[in-house]
């Protein structure tokens, strides 16, 4: 019996080398794969990093996850795999968030998390008695995880190799952000002592080796937690980047400890400069005139800083992105991500966008956060749209890289990381910009008389799931 778990593509516009270039190792379908029977002949394809075929990859069985914008292209893979005959089981953040739109693609779907359900979902299957919605009454334990099968994953189409997952859920209820709303809103962690162990088995002696990705939203997220964990990974000699919020600064001896402890660099969600947008975000605690001290406080520590920009929140307008570079000039970050304000379905900000009838599009593969799927407020969507691309443009262009490079002069250890990074977001970035030009060609040469933008919501419109 073959059990293929697929992880579709996020875009396959850009084409699979330049999706590469960020993609990190997953941990949820090689979790999966753990949890099904030794028997079972188990096969993972993530389609961002390798080509594949339908009929070689063919399971008795296929589990496939989706986020929102993965979610067409896995539609259309689970209607394939079924038309050859398989059994498919769809699970993940869209799914849970719309579960009646999967069943119509699915023998089965998995709402929330499928750790505790999946045995029962492979059981069911085998006495072919699949139901069509298996949901879990409560969220699962993470103590005593079984090791992800990473050993299924392609070795070579990741940035880095190794990849942990130590926390669940978030505090925060962030109107944009569906973390929360799948993982619960309060921590769930691993038992540290499973971490560690799990961090000395991946741990090997080249530089990618010992080089970890933490996937968690945040790091940071149960302070006393992350303290224990952090002195464990000292004398384990490894180097980390992580996501966390900027009240790891706040946190009494935290930022000194994480240095020791191998940490390189934090993606932190800073989101806008504009105290009205983070209050729309349910981010007000965040305190803008404070990012550039606390960034500061992390380069000290040889920790580099990405932040992460949302634009087309409704205190937005046109000078948004002039005001966003100025201001991520100001506080020193070394890199950052840009993306546009998309309503994931399940959040506060979809239902508030919906009741105000202000959602334009529902083709779900536009919901990439690079896309405008909603009218803005103080914003033509071509602008916005415009302003996001100036912005990446700008940002990495090749004096501004040459600049943050040569400030992080002090940290000199960090300039040929920095360097680096900065030239790939730069490629990365400007491949995207090739390919978005030529949809939009490729759609005003259709549509005369009508602006690309308009033209792509209505097309979009037409596509509605
Ligand atoms: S954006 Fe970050 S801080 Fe806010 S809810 Fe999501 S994971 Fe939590």
């Amino acid at each position: 019996m073959k059990l293929t778990l697929i992880s579709p593509s996020f875009n396959r516009d850009y084409g699979l080398t330049k999706q590469r270039i960020f993609a990190f190792p997953p941990l949820n379908l090689p979790i999966v794969a753990s949890l099904t029977p030794s028997e079972v002949d188990v096969e993972i394809v993530d389609e961002n990093v390798e080509h594949w075929d339908y009929d070689e990859k063919m399971g008795d069985i296929v589990g496939i996850t989706a986020m929102t914008a993965q979610a067409p292209r896995a539609y259309e893979i689970a209607t394939e795999m079924r038309k050859r005959g398989a059994k498919v089981v769809l699970g993940g953040i869209h799914p849970t968030a719309l579960p009646d739109e999967a069943a119509r693609f699915a023998d089965a779907v998995v709402v929330g998390e499928a750790e505790s359900l999946w045995k029962s979902v492979f059981e069911d299957f085998r006495r072919g008695q699949l139901k069509r919605i298996y949901r879990n009454s409560d969220r699962p334990s993470l103590a005593s995880l079984p090791l992800a099968r990473r050993d299924l994953l392609s070795d070579k189409g990741y940035l880095f190799k190794n990849t942990i997952q130590v926390f669940r859920g978030c505090k925060f209820n962030c109107s944009f952000c569906s973390v929360s709303r799948f993982f619960g809103r309060s921590y769930r962690m691993r038992p540290v002592e499973d971490v560690v162990d799990e961090i000395r088995q991946l741990r090997g002696n080249s530089m990618r080796d010992r080089f970890f990705g933490f996937l968690d939203d945040n790091i940071v997220g149960e302070s006393s937690y992350s303290t224990e964990l952090f002195q464990r990974l000292v004398p384990l000699n490894i180097l980390w980047v992580a996501q966390a919020t900027l009240d790891v600064v706040s946190m009494p001896g935290m930022v000194p400890l994480m240095a020791k402890s191998g940490c390189r660099g934090l993606f932190i969600g800073l989101e806008s400069s504009n105290p009205s947008s983070l209050t729309e975000a349910k981010k007000k605690w965040l305190r803008p005139e404070q990012f550039r001290e606390k960034i500061k406080l992390l380069h000290d520590h040889g920790i580099m800083v990405e932040g992460a920009f949302i634009f087309g929140f409704d205190s937005d307008d046109e000078t948004v992105f002039e005001q966003t570079l100025e201001f991520a000039d100001k506080i020193g970050i070394d890199a950052a991500q840009f993306t546009i304000l998309t309503p994931l379905p399940g959040t506060e900000l979809f239902s508030k966008l919906e009741n105000e009838g202000r959602i334009a599009v529902q083709d779900w593969s536009k919901y990439g956060a690079n896309e405008v799927v909603y009218w803005p407020k103080k914003i033509r969507p071509e602008k916005l749209l415009e302003g996001y691309e100036w912005a990446w443009r700008e940002f990495y262009s090749r004096w501004n890289i040459s600049k943050r490079v040569l400030r992080s002069y002090k940290r000199w250890k960090s300039m040929v990381p920095l360097l680096l990074f900065q030239l790939q977001y730069r490629h990365l970035m400007r491949h995207r910009e090739r390919i978005s030009k030529k949809i939009r060609d490729q759609l005003l040469a259709t549509a005369e008389g009508v602006s690309a933008f308009q033209c792509h919501r209505e097309r979009s419109l037409v596509k509605k799931m």
